[in-house]
């Protein structure tokens, strides 16, 4: 991180609440799943596969339940352990597309160091394009590249949603998205530039990336390094989207991301560790528009993940009937 970061400096930034989007979009759903429900006898279903015991992955997974739960979807998590073979989550996944009263299936990443990377692809691979909920599979990822996704991946989705309902403009606008990974950098992009925003990928190889970042109207920052985007990466105003998720344990990082006296270092001291995203907080004191960690994109990933389940449950149905 760049030194001095947490420099004192008093916000400007309007604070993007995106628990609050999320929970208008859940309760959005409610009616959906409700007219589902009588239709078919039965609520929307969604499979998670939760494969070895990474601690974070095991949290995703029951918060993923229970706003599923909450939301009337039927949420099954199953769970195998960390020395599962390739084949066995594989004919798992197959089952599940077998399976007419299954409508969502997510497998959980990463998958466990044992079961070798092309085999983890091939998994993935499997899953039928019309229950793929976290919008990884090739056709739907070829679908989002034609402009005519159905189900795209959550995060950037619910990046657009937020962008939508808080009225913040895209077309015409700068957007410089830093991160190139398949689920947020790539899709977030081609999201931005089907609502016609002028779209720049930066990642580890961008040369002077503080001054690309600057020339964007909206900047989204995918990066997983705490604290990684400062105020030198931001024209004043400008919309920033914080999408990291990191884990701060250290006293030193801490201080140096949150500030001496800060609120949020006074919280670190009490638990021992702290979530931030990838924006220094003295970001706020530039932007026009930021979103905060926790609360901003991360609640908006689990909406979207849900809206994803019950228009794959709806497409099917008018299939299947
Ligand atoms: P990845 O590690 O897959 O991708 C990170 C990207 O950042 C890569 O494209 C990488 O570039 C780029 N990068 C890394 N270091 C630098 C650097 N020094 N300068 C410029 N670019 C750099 O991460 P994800 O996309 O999966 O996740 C990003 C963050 O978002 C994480 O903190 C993750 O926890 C969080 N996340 C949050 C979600 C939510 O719901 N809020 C959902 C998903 C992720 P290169 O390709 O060249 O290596």
């Amino acid at each position: 991180m760049t030194e001095g970061t947490a420099q004192a400096s008093t916000p400007t930034a309007r604070i993007l609440n995106g628990s609050a989007v999320a929970a208008a979009i859940r309760s959005e759903l409610k009616p959906r799943v409700q007219a589902f429900a009588v239709r078919h006898g039965r609520p929307p279903s969604l499979h998670i596969v939760l494969a070895g015991d990474d601690p974070a992955s095991h949290i995703y997974v029951r918060n993923k339940e229970r706003a599923g739960t909450e939301a009337g979807i039927t949420v099954t998590v199953h769970r195998l352990s960390s020395d599962v073979s390739a084949e066995a989550v594989r004919d798992l996944v197959v089952d599940l597309n077998r399976d007419v009263t299954c409508d969502g299936i997510l497998v959980q990443s990463p998958l466990p160091g044992s079961i070798p990377k092309a085999a983890a692809q091939d998994i993935f691979d499997a899953i039928d394009p019309s229950k793929d909920v976290d919008g990884f599979h090739p056709t739907n990822v070829g679908l989002l590249v034609q402009g005519r996704a159905r189900l795209a991946p959550c995060t950037p989705s619910g990046v657009i949603e937020l962008l939508t309902r808080e009225q913040i403009p895209i077309s015409g606008l700068h957007a410089v998205v830093i991160g190139r990974s398949e689920i947020v950098g790539k899709p977030m992009a081609l999201l931005l530039l089907e609502r016609h925003a002028t779209v720049t990928i930066c990642h580890s190889r961008t040369r002077d990336l503080p001054a690309v970042a600057k020339q964007g109207d909206i900047v989204v920052a995918a990066v997983g390094r705490a604290g990684f985007v400062t105020r030198e990466f931001i024209k004043p105003g400008a919309v920033v989207i914080d999408v990291g998720i990191n884990r701060v344990d250290g006293r030193e990082a801490a201080e140096a991301i949150f500030g001496a006296g800060s609120q949020r270092l006074a919280d670190f001291e009490k638990k021992g560790s702290a979530i931030c995203g990838d924006v220094d907080p003295s970001v706020a004191g530039i932007a026009g528009a930021l979103t905060p960690v926790p609360g901003g994109v991360g609640p908006l990933t689990i909406a979207m993940l849900l809206k994803n389940t019950i228009t794959a449950a709806e497409d099917r149905s008018s299939i299947t009937g």
